[in-house]
């Protein structure tokens, strides 16, 4: 197996969680041992977030979606992102709210679940009135946690600590957009999603009958 950051590849974390016996869970209850909390922070793009999200439905998982309303990059009041929200709950997944210091725009699009985007260390583990921090205890503890960020695993890649079940319980974070496009490096991955972003806008462009011609 290799640990590329592939759908493939993803599709084995899922199937690796599962073989090691545990149970997909979220934000609403202190983790208890066997629970998976499996996380996204959607930086970037609301179309890589649905096709990582149909895997997981196709593989029997869930997981919890945070989406930001201060992006640059996407727009969740766009037909876009309605979209977005209404198919992520079809396939029985949850959203949180991916936050930018120092604003907190819940609203009931969200569960009362926040993850800030780029947290720097003075508030990142600090208490939110009227909502769980994911990277608060009892959600956030260093030995249950791994995370993506930057196609760099701290602590390796987890599928056979997975399948061995040696986690009591784990907070996952995968950031959709480092599986849904290819790259062997982070600068690789990013040029595929800005090919695909102009791709897209070009798209647009037609719809909004911009002549192209
Ligand atoms: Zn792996
Ligand atoms: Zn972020």
């Amino acid at each position: 197996m290799s640990c590329d950051f592939s759908l493939e590849h993803y599709r084995e974390l899922l199937r690796a969680a599962s073989a090691g016996g545990y149970r997909w869970a979220g934000f609403d209850h202190a983790p208890e041992p066997g629970d998976l909390l499996l996380r996204h922070d959607v930086d970037l793009s609301l179309g890589a977030a649905l096709l990582i999200a149909e895997v997981e439905a196709d593989e029997g998982a869930w997981s919890t979606w945070f989406l930001m309303t201060r992006s640059s990059f996407y727009n969740l009041d766009s037909s876009e992102g309605e979209g977005a929200l209404t198919r992520l709950r079809e396939l029985g997944h949850r959203i949180g709210h991916h936050a930018v210091y120092p604003d907190v725009d819940l609203d009931d699009r969200f569960d009362p679940v926040v993850a800030w985007h780029n947290p720097d260390p003075e508030f990142m583990h600090a208490e939110i009135a009227g909502a769980v921090n994911v990277m608060r205890p009892p959600f956030f503890e260093p030995t249950h946690y791994r995370s993506d960020s930057n196609q760099n695993w701290r602590g390796g890649c987890p599928h056979d600590e997975l399948v061995r079940a040696e986690f009591e319980w784990l907070q996952l974070l995968i950031h959709p957009e480092i599986w849904a496009f290819e790259g062997e490096t982070m600068r690789e991955t990013m040029e595929s999603f800005l090919d695909a972003d102009r791709a897209a806008r070009l798209e647009r462009l037609r719809h909004d009958r911009i002549d192209l011609s």
